[in-house]
């Protein structure tokens, strides 16, 4: 059993990533910002308390993150964290319960991932993701798979990126050392089309 970490800023490609990569490692795919935007949609507890978080780009509370973490992972099957963990907390956390065999820290500048952020639409009806300038719909505003509507991630407004952005560089940038001092860290270029990129961490995680 393997469990891999995706570590990277926001708008660098963990999900696109993540959702190759679990299917060829044969891995749970556990994304905390889909399981949250899943619980918002369903008006949950949860939704209800993370909504104002999400929606201000800021970090849901570890604890919160913890336990929501800790109920989806069985510890029978290998899992691939994408978006978490985001704190040091989170990572101590995360080490008490499952142990981490490889982190995937993807690279990249921030002027790519602000650009690549302000084009990102989602399908509203399937999750579908795309990108106006680089993996643009057939059909302008409608999904490919279901014609569902494309619309904005609210925390997709450049306000929100640039306070996303502020929240990744002082929370989450130390976790690339703290993985990095025990032995765990690959980097790769992230700043690539997802071919590439998903082949070199294939091959750095095999190899
Ligand atoms: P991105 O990586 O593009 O910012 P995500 O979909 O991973 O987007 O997360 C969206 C939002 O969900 C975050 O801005 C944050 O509010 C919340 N979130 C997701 N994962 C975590 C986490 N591990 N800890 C705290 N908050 C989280
Ligand atoms: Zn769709």
């Amino acid at each position: 059993m393997r469990n891999v970490v995706l570590l990277g800023p926001p708008g660098a490609g963990k999900g696109t990533l993540a959702a190759r990569l679990s299917q060829e490692l044969g891995l749970l795919h556990l994304s905390t910002g889909d399981v949250l935007r899943d619980e918002v949609a369903r008006g949950t507890e949860l939704g209800r308390l993370a909504q104002g978080y999400m929606s201000r780009g800021e970090l849901v509370p570890d604890e919160v993150i913890l336990a929501m973490v800790r109920e989806r992972v069985d510890g029978r099957r290998g899992v691939l964290f994408d978006g978490f963990p985001r704190t040091l907390a989170q990572a101590k956390g995360l080490a008490a319960f499952a142990p981490v065999d490889v982190v995937v820290f993807l690279a990249i500048a921030k002027d790519e991932v602000v650009r690549r952020l302000s084009s990102r639409r989602v399908c509203a009806s399937c999750g579908a993701v795309y990108n106006l300038i680089t993996q643009p719909p057939q059909v302008a505003g409608q999904c490919d798979r279901c014609g569902g509507d494309l619309v904005q991630r609210p925390d997709d407004r450049p306000d929100v990126i640039a306070r996303r952005f502020e929240v990744y560089e002082r929370d989450s940038a130390p976790l690339v050392d703290h993985y990095a001092r025990q032995g765990l860290l690959v980097r790769v270029d992230a700043g690539r089309p997802p071919e590439a990129v998903f082949a070199d961490v294939l091959a750095k995680i095999q190899g």
